[in-house]
């Protein structure tokens, strides 16, 4: 039967709780995209997770929503720790995906000169690609200090500062991680891609602070017009990818044991006080901190390449870490809920943190105004740079959108970028684009995403998130 969507206001809806929902799904969505939604599997999706047992209050669809393994990406959903569960496709393939946002001292005037210069240098000094050569490799017990110390390892290592890590969700250190909940395997994938971006969507882009919408905090941000800026998004690659899978069998398995009944077995989950939900817990922690070391690194590598390309100390160029979020992740947080201080476990597939100002967990220089929240669009037009309200405290669990979300498969992306040269469209434009292959670019062509204003627009007139500045891209190099 097609879903019934009522409408609460301009940029909410909801599927009311019908058969064996335990709590009604809520969609942010404008008109427009509403339309597109009904045409999709992912609201479906939406309503699935609201059959989990303990979920609390709403399943949630942030306006980037689209199909995903069992939970859709853009999806947030809450959990009891008594009665709840706990679901590996309910943080992804990817643990703890996620952006940091650095910015430089340079304006873009500066930088242009030697831009193609620059993309050569961050092409060669970052790997990409599905193989990533040039990786750091690390030995078994190396790669077990990662999993529980995550950016802070790598600041041990020497890559990056002490002072970035204030500025990285959980400091850029995931409490409870155990090494030991991690299989071989994982370990075996990990040990070679520290420091890698990875294949697909996931870049490293250079761009320019283009428009400023709120003045006061892109001042505390320390973001001013024309200021060149660096956007790193990647993840967790092959070690967390096979965290989630192990435990997704595991689960799997478990269903009749804890006598788990699913609309959708891509839901696979366990009891959050059970021991498999505890140990995949415990692995995904690990996921998380493999993460935050990674980007550490490639942030440093990023530091080196524009020294090296501008023929300037690090110091001048100045690549400071504004922020840096996951995207997709599960953490036990505190939440008010009907009145009453709760804590419950959080998913956040392909949504993102939005903490409002005064929040004890965001960096104290920030306190004023909120979390900085960083969406990424796509190579050709725009991100952005938001923050995290009260509103989003009271109705999402502290999150909003993470993306734009793909409006065209790898597959549809090629036939469209077929016979046309992505990369001289883009120079044309400015934009200077390298990839690991011609097939990727291609894939990854900006029409293959949704226009991420409009997403971002819907965030910010439903007071999920407030919009802060436009960030625009001059450089991209492609994993
Ligand atoms: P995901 O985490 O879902 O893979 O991707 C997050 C978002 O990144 C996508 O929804 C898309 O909007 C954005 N994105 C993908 N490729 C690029 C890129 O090359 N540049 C920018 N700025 N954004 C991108
Ligand atoms: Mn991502
Ligand atoms: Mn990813």
């Amino acid at each position: 039967a097609a879903l019934r969507f009522v409408k609460v206001h301009d940029y909410l809806w909801e599927i009311p709780k019908a058969g064996g929902m335990r709590v009604p799904a809520r969609i942010y969505a404008s008109e427009r995209i509403l339309r597109e939604l009904k045409e999709d599997q992912a609201p479906q999706q939406a309503v699935n997770v609201a059959h989990l047992p303990g979920i609390v209050k709403y399943s949630l669809a942030m306006p980037d929503i689209h199909w995903g393994y069992g939970f859709p990406i853009g999806g947030v959903a809450a959990f009891d720790l008594e009665e709840g569960v706990i679901s590996p496709g309910g943080v992804g393939y990817d643990i703890n995906c996620g952006v940091r946002l650095l910015a430089s001292r340079l304006t873009y005037e500066e930088v242009a000169p030697h831009l193609e210069r620059l993309v050569d240098i961050l092409f060669r000094r970052v790997p990409t690609g599905v193989g990533a050569a040039g990786a750091l490799k690390v030995s078994r017990q190396e790669l077990r200090r990662v999993a529980v110390e995550g950016a802070h390892w790598a600041v041990r290592q020497g890559f990056g500062s002490e002072t970035d890590l204030a500025f990285i969700e959980e400091s850029g250190r995931m409490e409870g991680a155990d090494p030991d909940a991690v299989s071989e395997r994982a370990y075996e994938r990990g040990r070679d891609q520290l420091g890698t971006l990875g294949s697909g969507n996931h870049f490293l882009e250079v761009g320019y602070v283009a428009q400023i919408f709120d003045d006061e905090a892109a001042r505390v941000l320390g973001l001013f017009p024309g200021q060149v800026t660096v956007i790193i998004h990647t993840g967790s690659r092959g070690f967390g990818y096979q965290i989630c899978d192990d435990y997704l069998a595991i689960m799997d398995r478990a269903l009749a044991k804890y006598h788990i009944r699913l609309p959708d077995r891509q839901l696979a989950c366990a009891p959050l006080r059970s021991p498999e939900g505890q140990q995949y817990l415990a692995a995904m922690r690990c996921g998380i901190n493999f993460a935050f070391a990674n980007r550490q690194i490639i942030a440093h590598n990023t530091r080196k390449a524009f020294a090296e390309a501008l023929g300037m100390r690090e110091e001048e160029v100045g690549l400071r870490t504004v922020y840096e979020v996951a995207h997709n992740i599960a953490k036990i947080e505190e939440h008010t809920i009907d009145g009453e201080q709760r804590r419950v476990c959080v998913h956040r597939k392909g949504a993102t943190r939005a903490f409002p100002p005064g929040h004890p967990q965001i960096p104290a220089a920030y306190r004023s105004i909120g979390q900085p929240v960083l969406i990424p669009g796509d190579m050709g037009r725009y991100s952005y740079v938001l923050i995290g309200t009260e509103q989003a405290m009271q109705e999402t669990f502290g999150s909003t959108c993470h993306g734009a979300g793909r409006q065209l498969s790898r597959r549809k992306a090629k036939k469209v970028a077929s016979g046309r040269r992505v990369a001289d469209e883009l120079r044309a434009q400015g934009i200077i684009v390298r990839g690991a292959s011609l097939r990727t670019i291609n894939e990854e062509i900006p029409e293959a995403y949704k226009d991420v204003a409009e997403v971002v627009e819907v965030c910010h007139q439903a007071g999920i998130s407030r919009k802060v500045a436009q960030l625009r891209p001059i450089g991209c190099i492609k994993g």
